[in-house]
Protein backbone atom coordinates (compact mmCIF):
# COMPACT_ATOMS: atom_id res chain seq x y z
CA UNK A 1 0.00 0.00 0.00
CA UNK A 2 0.26 3.57 -0.57
CA UNK A 3 2.99 4.48 2.22
CA UNK A 4 2.67 8.53 1.89
CA UNK A 5 -1.07 8.33 1.81
CA UNK A 6 -3.16 8.02 5.06
CA UNK A 7 -3.77 4.87 6.38
CA UNK A 8 -6.83 3.32 7.93
CA UNK A 9 -6.31 0.55 10.71
CA UNK A 10 -9.47 -1.44 11.68
CA UNK A 11 -8.99 -2.78 15.15
CA UNK A 12 -11.04 -5.49 16.36
CA UNK A 13 -12.53 -5.39 20.06
CA UNK A 14 -11.76 -8.69 22.36
CA UNK A 15 -14.20 -10.25 24.74
CA UNK A 16 -15.22 -7.34 26.12
CA UNK A 17 -18.16 -7.36 23.68
CA UNK A 18 -19.74 -10.56 25.03
CA UNK A 19 -19.88 -8.07 27.94
CA UNK A 20 -23.45 -7.63 28.22
CA UNK A 21 -24.31 -3.54 30.26
CA UNK A 22 -20.84 -3.21 30.72
CA UNK A 23 -19.28 -3.40 27.43
CA UNK A 24 -19.77 0.05 27.14
CA UNK A 25 -17.57 1.10 30.31
CA UNK A 26 -15.35 -1.73 28.62
CA UNK A 27 -14.80 0.21 25.57
CA UNK A 28 -14.55 3.53 27.20
CA UNK A 29 -11.74 1.91 28.86
CA UNK A 30 -9.86 0.41 26.16
CA UNK A 31 -10.76 3.38 24.07
CA UNK A 32 -8.54 5.59 26.37
CA UNK A 33 -6.19 3.00 26.52
CA UNK A 34 -5.20 3.35 22.71
CA UNK A 35 -5.44 6.99 23.15
CA UNK A 36 -3.16 7.19 25.29
CA UNK A 37 -0.74 4.90 24.10
CA UNK A 38 -0.83 6.85 20.45
CA UNK A 39 -1.12 9.98 21.69
CA UNK A 40 2.64 11.07 22.37
CA UNK A 41 3.97 8.48 19.56
CA UNK A 42 1.46 9.32 16.38
CA UNK A 43 0.87 13.09 15.99
CA UNK A 44 -2.37 13.39 14.51
CA UNK A 45 -4.04 10.38 14.85
CA UNK A 46 -7.63 9.51 14.93
CA UNK A 47 -10.01 7.06 16.78
CA UNK A 48 -13.22 6.59 15.61
CA UNK A 49 -15.76 4.13 17.47
CA UNK A 50 -17.79 1.79 15.86
CA UNK A 51 -19.70 -1.17 17.52
CA UNK A 52 -16.79 -3.90 18.01
CA UNK A 53 -14.06 -1.99 15.83
CA UNK A 54 -12.01 0.94 16.16
CA UNK A 55 -10.73 2.58 13.21
CA UNK A 56 -7.50 4.27 13.46
CA UNK A 57 -6.04 6.47 10.89
CA UNK A 58 -2.62 7.92 10.92
CA UNK A 59 -0.01 9.41 8.42
CA UNK A 60 1.42 6.11 6.01
CA UNK A 61 4.55 7.12 7.93
CA UNK A 62 3.39 6.33 11.22
CA UNK A 63 2.41 2.54 10.62
CA UNK A 64 5.88 1.12 11.67
CA UNK A 65 4.97 2.90 15.15
CA UNK A 66 1.45 1.82 15.52
CA UNK A 67 1.56 -2.24 14.70
CA UNK A 68 4.00 -2.52 17.85
CA UNK A 69 1.71 -0.53 19.77
CA UNK A 70 -1.42 -2.46 19.01
CA UNK A 71 0.45 -5.66 19.71
CA UNK A 72 0.94 -4.36 23.56
CA UNK A 73 -2.79 -3.32 23.20
CA UNK A 74 -5.10 -5.88 25.61
CA UNK A 75 -8.69 -6.23 24.99
CA UNK A 76 -8.32 -6.79 20.91
CA UNK A 77 -8.57 -9.78 18.77
CA UNK A 78 -6.94 -8.40 15.97
CA UNK A 79 -6.31 -5.72 13.68
CA UNK A 80 -5.95 -4.45 9.92
CA UNK A 81 -4.60 -1.88 7.55
CA UNK A 82 -7.44 -1.33 5.44
CA UNK A 83 -8.56 0.15 2.35
CA UNK A 84 -11.11 2.59 2.78
CA UNK A 85 -13.14 3.40 -0.45
CA UNK A 86 -16.70 4.82 -1.56
CA UNK A 87 -19.94 3.11 -1.27
CA UNK A 88 -20.23 1.97 -4.79
CA UNK A 89 -19.61 -1.27 -6.43
CA UNK A 90 -17.05 -0.20 -8.84
CA UNK A 91 -14.68 1.45 -6.39
CA UNK A 92 -15.37 -1.55 -3.91
CA UNK A 93 -14.18 -4.51 -6.56
CA UNK A 94 -11.76 -2.60 -7.12
CA UNK A 95 -10.16 -2.05 -4.27
CA UNK A 96 -10.79 -5.90 -3.86
CA UNK A 97 -8.63 -6.60 -6.78
CA UNK A 98 -5.83 -4.30 -5.53
CA UNK A 99 -5.75 -5.87 -2.03
CA UNK A 100 -5.87 -9.66 -4.02
CA UNK A 101 -2.90 -8.09 -5.87
CA UNK A 102 -1.85 -7.70 -2.19
CA UNK A 103 -2.08 -11.09 -1.20
CA UNK A 104 -0.65 -12.80 -4.18
CA UNK A 105 2.40 -10.67 -3.55
CA UNK A 106 2.71 -11.80 -0.09
CA UNK A 107 3.14 -15.30 -1.83
CA UNK A 108 -0.77 -16.78 -0.56
CA UNK A 109 -2.20 -18.89 -3.45
CA UNK A 110 -5.64 -19.20 -2.44
CA UNK A 111 -8.35 -16.67 -1.26
CA UNK A 112 -12.21 -16.31 0.01
CA UNK A 113 -13.73 -13.37 0.13
CA UNK A 114 -16.04 -12.42 3.04
CA UNK A 115 -18.88 -9.61 3.35
CA UNK A 116 -20.35 -7.78 6.13
CA UNK A 117 -23.24 -5.18 5.29
CA UNK A 118 -24.04 -3.12 7.84
CA UNK A 119 -25.61 -0.20 4.95
CA UNK A 120 -28.66 -2.26 4.11
CA UNK A 121 -28.43 0.79 0.96
CA UNK A 122 -25.59 -0.84 -0.59
CA UNK A 123 -26.80 -2.22 -3.63
CA UNK A 124 -25.59 -5.59 -3.73
CA UNK A 125 -26.55 -8.52 -0.20
CA UNK A 126 -23.38 -9.59 1.48
CA UNK A 127 -23.32 -13.07 -0.39
CA UNK A 128 -23.42 -11.28 -3.61
CA UNK A 129 -20.61 -8.86 -3.08
CA UNK A 130 -18.52 -12.41 -2.14
CA UNK A 131 -19.24 -13.34 -5.75
CA UNK A 132 -18.63 -10.47 -7.38
CA UNK A 133 -15.12 -9.55 -5.55
CA UNK A 134 -14.38 -13.49 -5.90
CA UNK A 135 -14.47 -13.35 -9.32
CA UNK A 136 -13.42 -9.82 -10.12
CA UNK A 137 -10.05 -11.27 -8.28
CA UNK A 138 -10.10 -14.22 -10.03
CA UNK A 139 -9.78 -12.40 -13.55
CA UNK A 140 -7.62 -9.77 -12.57
CA UNK A 141 -5.06 -12.12 -10.27
CA UNK A 142 -4.56 -15.26 -11.96
CA UNK A 143 -1.91 -16.34 -9.10
CA UNK A 144 -4.82 -16.73 -6.88
CA UNK A 145 -7.29 -19.51 -7.00
CA UNK A 146 -10.60 -19.31 -4.94
CA UNK A 147 -10.89 -21.63 -2.37
CA UNK A 148 -13.66 -21.91 -0.20
CA UNK A 149 -12.96 -24.98 2.15
CA UNK A 150 -9.43 -24.24 2.77
CA UNK A 151 -8.18 -20.90 1.95
CA UNK A 152 -4.65 -19.44 1.94
CA UNK A 153 -5.95 -15.78 2.91
CA UNK A 154 -9.34 -14.20 3.24
CA UNK A 155 -10.24 -10.89 1.90
CA UNK A 156 -12.64 -9.48 4.22
CA UNK A 157 -14.87 -6.56 2.90
CA UNK A 158 -17.50 -4.23 5.19
CA UNK A 159 -19.28 -2.12 4.52
CA UNK A 160 -20.66 0.91 6.78
CA UNK A 161 -20.33 4.73 6.12
CA UNK A 162 -17.79 3.49 3.92
CA UNK A 163 -16.61 0.41 1.97
CA UNK A 164 -13.54 -0.85 4.01
CA UNK A 165 -11.72 -4.47 2.32
CA UNK A 166 -8.81 -5.86 4.20
CA UNK A 167 -6.56 -8.76 4.20
CA UNK A 168 -3.19 -10.03 6.08
CA UNK A 169 -4.51 -9.11 9.65
CA UNK A 170 -2.56 -9.32 12.55
CA UNK A 171 -3.30 -11.49 15.99
CA UNK A 172 -3.59 -8.98 19.17
CA UNK A 173 -3.58 -9.62 22.24
CA UNK A 174 -7.02 -10.75 23.56
CA UNK A 175 -8.20 -10.25 27.14
CA UNK A 176 -9.21 -7.34 28.78
CA UNK A 177 -8.46 -3.36 28.97
CA UNK A 178 -5.57 -2.47 31.12
CA UNK A 179 -7.38 -0.80 34.11
CA UNK A 180 -10.82 -2.85 34.16
CA UNK A 181 -9.74 -5.33 36.67
CA UNK A 182 -8.26 -3.52 39.88
CA UNK A 183 -4.98 -2.85 40.12
CA UNK A 184 -2.35 -5.46 41.91
CA UNK A 185 1.18 -5.51 43.08
CA UNK A 186 3.82 -7.78 41.02
CA UNK A 187 6.23 -9.06 43.24
CA UNK A 188 9.30 -8.45 40.79
CA UNK A 189 12.36 -10.40 40.38
CA UNK A 190 15.09 -10.16 38.05
CA UNK A 191 14.08 -13.33 36.55
CA UNK A 192 12.10 -15.22 33.66
CA UNK A 193 9.02 -15.72 35.07
CA UNK A 194 7.52 -12.63 37.02
CA UNK A 195 7.53 -10.52 34.11
CA UNK A 196 5.57 -12.83 32.18
CA UNK A 197 3.53 -13.14 35.52
CA UNK A 198 2.58 -9.62 35.56
CA UNK A 199 2.22 -8.72 31.59
CA UNK A 200 -0.42 -11.82 32.13
CA UNK A 201 -2.30 -9.98 34.58
CA UNK A 202 -2.23 -6.82 32.68
CA UNK A 203 -3.47 -8.42 29.48
CA UNK A 204 -6.37 -9.72 31.76
CA UNK A 205 -7.10 -6.10 32.57
CA UNK A 206 -5.49 -5.65 35.81
CA UNK A 207 -3.49 -1.97 36.32
CA UNK A 208 0.23 -3.19 38.38
CA UNK A 209 2.88 -1.99 40.54
CA UNK A 210 5.43 -3.87 41.48
CA UNK A 211 7.97 -4.51 44.18
CA UNK A 212 11.33 -5.44 43.71
CA UNK A 213 13.60 -6.47 47.06
CA UNK A 214 17.25 -6.13 46.88
CA UNK A 215 20.20 -6.67 48.89
CA UNK A 216 23.17 -4.14 48.54
CA UNK A 217 25.68 -4.71 48.57
CA UNK A 218 25.13 -8.53 47.73
CA UNK A 219 23.17 -7.63 44.75
CA UNK A 220 24.66 -5.44 42.58
CA UNK A 221 23.80 -2.04 40.64
CA UNK A 222 23.09 -4.03 37.56
CA UNK A 223 20.64 -6.05 39.44
CA UNK A 224 18.44 -3.09 39.86
CA UNK A 225 18.80 -1.46 36.75
CA UNK A 226 17.82 -5.01 34.92
CA UNK A 227 14.68 -5.11 36.96
CA UNK A 228 14.01 -1.54 35.86
CA UNK A 229 14.04 -2.53 32.51
CA UNK A 230 11.65 -5.39 33.14
CA UNK A 231 9.32 -2.87 34.48
CA UNK A 232 9.71 -0.88 31.59
CA UNK A 233 8.89 -3.82 29.67
CA UNK A 234 5.88 -4.20 31.71
CA UNK A 235 4.76 -1.13 31.73
CA UNK A 236 4.48 -0.93 28.26
CA UNK A 237 1.95 -3.51 28.77
CA UNK A 238 0.11 -2.29 31.59
CA UNK A 239 0.21 1.90 30.49
CA UNK A 240 2.80 2.28 33.04
CA UNK A 241 4.11 1.04 36.29
CA UNK A 242 5.53 2.07 39.24
CA UNK A 243 8.45 -0.16 40.78
CA UNK A 244 8.74 -0.02 44.78
CA UNK A 245 12.74 -1.32 45.65
CA UNK A 246 13.18 -2.16 48.34
CA UNK A 247 16.72 -2.76 50.83
CA UNK A 248 16.06 -6.21 52.17
CA UNK A 249 19.47 -6.51 52.88
CA UNK A 250 18.84 -6.23 56.67
CA UNK A 251 15.97 -8.87 56.93
CA UNK A 252 18.34 -11.20 55.04
CA UNK A 253 20.87 -10.76 57.51
CA UNK A 254 18.59 -11.37 60.02
CA UNK A 255 17.21 -15.02 58.77
CA UNK A 256 20.76 -15.94 58.69
CA UNK A 257 21.55 -15.23 61.85
CA UNK A 258 18.22 -16.45 63.48
CA UNK A 259 16.82 -19.45 61.41
CA UNK A 260 17.97 -23.07 60.45
CA UNK A 261 19.75 -22.27 57.10
CA UNK A 262 17.32 -24.78 55.37
CA UNK A 263 14.27 -22.69 56.41
CA UNK A 264 15.78 -19.32 54.70
CA UNK A 265 14.15 -19.22 51.37
CA UNK A 266 10.64 -19.78 53.23
CA UNK A 267 11.05 -17.25 55.73
CA UNK A 268 12.46 -14.79 52.90
CA UNK A 269 9.47 -15.39 50.93
CA UNK A 270 7.31 -15.00 54.29
CA UNK A 271 8.88 -11.16 54.77
CA UNK A 272 8.84 -10.14 51.37
CA UNK A 273 4.88 -11.26 51.72
CA UNK A 274 4.52 -9.18 54.31
CA UNK A 275 6.29 -5.98 53.04
CA UNK A 276 4.54 -6.64 49.88
CA UNK A 277 1.16 -6.55 51.53
CA UNK A 278 1.72 -3.17 53.54
CA UNK A 279 2.86 -1.37 50.33
CA UNK A 280 -0.27 -2.91 48.36
CA UNK A 281 -2.85 -1.78 50.97
CA UNK A 282 -1.17 1.57 51.62
CA UNK A 283 -1.69 2.10 47.53
CA UNK A 284 -4.99 0.44 46.34
CA UNK A 285 -3.65 -2.64 45.17
CA UNK A 286 -6.20 -5.42 45.69
CA UNK A 287 -4.10 -8.71 45.24
CA UNK A 288 -0.17 -9.86 44.86
CA UNK A 289 0.48 -10.84 42.26
CA UNK A 290 4.38 -13.91 41.96
CA UNK A 291 5.47 -15.71 39.17
CA UNK A 292 5.64 -18.85 41.57
CA UNK A 293 4.86 -22.34 39.30
CA UNK A 294 4.03 -25.46 41.35
CA UNK A 295 7.10 -27.37 42.35
CA UNK A 296 9.05 -25.34 39.78
CA UNK A 297 12.12 -24.91 43.02
CA UNK A 298 11.46 -25.85 46.40
CA UNK A 299 10.45 -22.79 47.71
CA UNK A 300 7.31 -23.55 45.02
CA UNK A 301 6.02 -26.92 46.61
CA UNK A 302 2.37 -26.38 47.52
CA UNK A 303 3.79 -26.60 51.68
CA UNK A 304 6.25 -24.16 50.92
CA UNK A 305 3.54 -21.29 49.11
CA UNK A 306 1.34 -21.72 51.92
CA UNK A 307 3.88 -20.81 54.21
CA UNK A 308 4.60 -17.43 52.10
CA UNK A 309 0.96 -17.10 51.48
CA UNK A 310 0.29 -16.84 55.40
CA UNK A 311 2.37 -13.78 55.56
CA UNK A 312 0.28 -11.94 52.40
CA UNK A 313 -2.96 -10.10 53.75
CA UNK A 314 -4.48 -10.06 50.24
CA UNK A 315 -5.12 -12.51 47.78
CA UNK A 316 -1.83 -14.26 46.37
CA UNK A 317 -2.41 -14.16 42.31
CA UNK A 318 0.13 -17.29 40.56
CA UNK A 319 -0.95 -17.12 36.90
CA UNK A 320 1.76 -19.11 36.00
CA UNK A 321 1.00 -21.70 38.60
CA UNK A 322 0.65 -24.35 36.58
CA UNK A 323 2.50 -24.03 33.66
CA UNK A 324 5.98 -25.56 32.38
CA UNK A 325 9.16 -23.31 32.31
CA UNK A 326 9.63 -24.30 28.44
CA UNK A 327 5.68 -22.48 28.24
CA UNK A 328 6.83 -19.55 30.44
CA UNK A 329 9.94 -19.16 28.33
CA UNK A 330 7.84 -19.34 25.35
CA UNK A 331 5.57 -15.87 26.44
CA UNK A 332 8.62 -14.30 27.77
CA UNK A 333 9.62 -14.37 24.36
CA UNK A 334 6.59 -13.21 22.93
CA UNK A 335 6.36 -10.24 25.44
CA UNK A 336 9.97 -9.42 24.87
CA UNK A 337 10.74 -9.85 28.75
CA UNK A 338 13.13 -12.57 27.98
CA UNK A 339 16.22 -11.48 26.79
CA UNK A 340 16.69 -9.05 29.59
CA UNK A 341 15.46 -12.06 32.31
CA UNK A 342 19.23 -13.82 31.20
CA UNK A 343 21.18 -11.23 31.72
CA UNK A 344 23.48 -13.20 34.19
CA UNK A 345 23.14 -10.78 37.53
CA UNK A 346 21.90 -12.58 40.32
CA UNK A 347 19.09 -11.47 43.03
CA UNK A 348 18.86 -11.82 46.68
CA UNK A 349 17.37 -14.93 46.50
CA UNK A 350 20.10 -16.98 44.86
CA UNK A 351 22.75 -15.68 46.72
CA UNK A 352 20.95 -16.69 50.03
CA UNK A 353 19.58 -20.24 48.53
CA UNK A 354 20.73 -22.98 50.94
CA UNK A 355 22.40 -26.43 49.86
CA UNK A 356 19.22 -28.10 51.06
CA UNK A 357 16.00 -26.37 51.63
CA UNK A 358 12.85 -27.42 53.99
CA UNK A 359 10.56 -29.33 50.82
CA UNK A 360 7.42 -29.63 52.94
CA UNK A 361 7.42 -26.55 55.32
CA UNK A 362 4.50 -26.94 58.03
CA UNK A 363 2.67 -23.17 58.80
CA UNK A 364 3.10 -23.71 61.82
CA UNK A 365 6.35 -24.59 62.10
CA UNK A 366 7.33 -21.77 59.45
CA UNK A 367 4.98 -19.25 61.70
CA UNK A 368 6.99 -19.70 64.51
CA UNK A 369 10.52 -19.46 63.42
CA UNK A 370 8.90 -16.00 61.86
CA UNK A 371 7.82 -14.45 64.97
CA UNK A 372 11.52 -15.24 66.05
CA UNK A 373 13.43 -13.44 63.48
CA UNK A 374 11.38 -10.17 64.95
CA UNK A 375 11.23 -8.44 61.40
CA UNK A 376 8.53 -6.09 62.52
CA UNK A 377 10.92 -3.16 62.67
CA UNK A 378 12.99 -3.96 59.90
CA UNK A 379 10.70 -4.06 57.65
CA UNK A 380 9.31 -0.74 58.89
CA UNK A 381 12.80 0.95 58.47
CA UNK A 382 13.28 -0.89 54.72
CA UNK A 383 9.65 0.53 53.75
CA UNK A 384 10.40 3.83 54.92
CA UNK A 385 13.52 4.15 52.82
CA UNK A 386 11.89 2.43 49.85
CA UNK A 387 12.25 3.78 46.30
CA UNK A 388 9.35 4.93 43.56
CA UNK A 389 10.71 4.38 40.02
CA UNK A 390 8.37 5.24 37.41
CA UNK A 391 8.18 2.81 33.91
CA UNK A 392 6.77 2.27 31.13
CA UNK A 393 4.73 5.19 30.88
CA UNK A 394 3.11 6.61 27.66
CA UNK A 395 3.98 10.02 27.80
CA UNK A 396 0.97 12.88 27.09
CA UNK A 397 1.19 15.05 23.88
CA UNK A 398 1.57 18.30 24.16
CA UNK A 399 -0.74 19.32 21.55
CA UNK A 400 -4.50 18.93 21.80
CA UNK A 401 -5.37 15.20 20.27
CA UNK A 402 -7.86 15.29 17.70
CA UNK A 403 -9.72 11.65 18.58
CA UNK A 404 -11.92 12.38 15.63
CA UNK A 405 -15.99 11.35 15.85
CA UNK A 406 -17.49 8.99 18.57
P1 LIG B 1 11.45 -15.48 38.80
O1 LIG B 1 11.89 -16.04 37.50
O2 LIG B 1 10.23 -14.64 38.70
O3 LIG B 1 12.60 -14.83 39.56
P2 LIG B 1 11.91 -17.92 40.11
O4 LIG B 1 11.53 -19.13 39.37
O5 LIG B 1 13.35 -17.52 40.13
O6 LIG B 1 11.00 -16.72 39.63
P3 LIG B 1 11.82 -17.62 42.94
O7 LIG B 1 13.13 -16.95 42.94
O8 LIG B 1 11.54 -18.72 43.89
O9 LIG B 1 11.38 -18.19 41.57
O10 LIG B 1 10.73 -16.52 43.18
C1 LIG B 1 9.36 -16.82 43.16
C2 LIG B 1 8.59 -15.52 43.05
O11 LIG B 1 8.85 -14.71 44.21
C3 LIG B 1 9.02 -14.68 41.88
O12 LIG B 1 8.35 -15.05 40.70
C4 LIG B 1 8.62 -13.30 42.33
O13 LIG B 1 7.24 -13.09 42.16
C5 LIG B 1 8.93 -13.36 43.82
N1 LIG B 1 10.30 -12.88 44.07
C6 LIG B 1 11.44 -13.60 44.15
N2 LIG B 1 12.48 -12.81 44.40
C7 LIG B 1 12.04 -11.55 44.47
C8 LIG B 1 12.63 -10.27 44.70
N3 LIG B 1 13.94 -10.15 44.88
N4 LIG B 1 11.84 -9.19 44.71
C9 LIG B 1 10.52 -9.31 44.51
N5 LIG B 1 9.90 -10.48 44.29
C10 LIG B 1 10.64 -11.60 44.27
MG1 LIG C 1 13.92 -15.56 40.98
Amino acid sequence: MNETKEAVFLVKLGELVLKGGNREGFEQILRRNLLTMIRSRLPGARVVSRPGRFYVMCAGEQVAVLEPLLGKLSGITGWARSRSVEKNVDSLLAACVDEGKRLAAAGVCSFKVTARRSDKSFPLDSYQICCAAGDAISAAVPALAVNVGSPGGVISVEIREKAYVYSLGKKGLRGLPVGSAGRGLLLLSGGIDSPVAGILMAVRGMGLDAVYFHTPPYTSEQALAKTLSLAETIGSYALGVRLYTVNFTEVQKRIKERAPEKWSTVLLRMAMMDAASSIAKKNRAKCLVTGESLSQVASQTVENLGCGESRAGLPVLRPLIGMDKEAIIVLAKKFGSYETSILPYADCCVLFSPAHPVLRGSIREAGELYAGLETEPLIAAALGSMEIHKRGYYEPRKKPYSSGAK
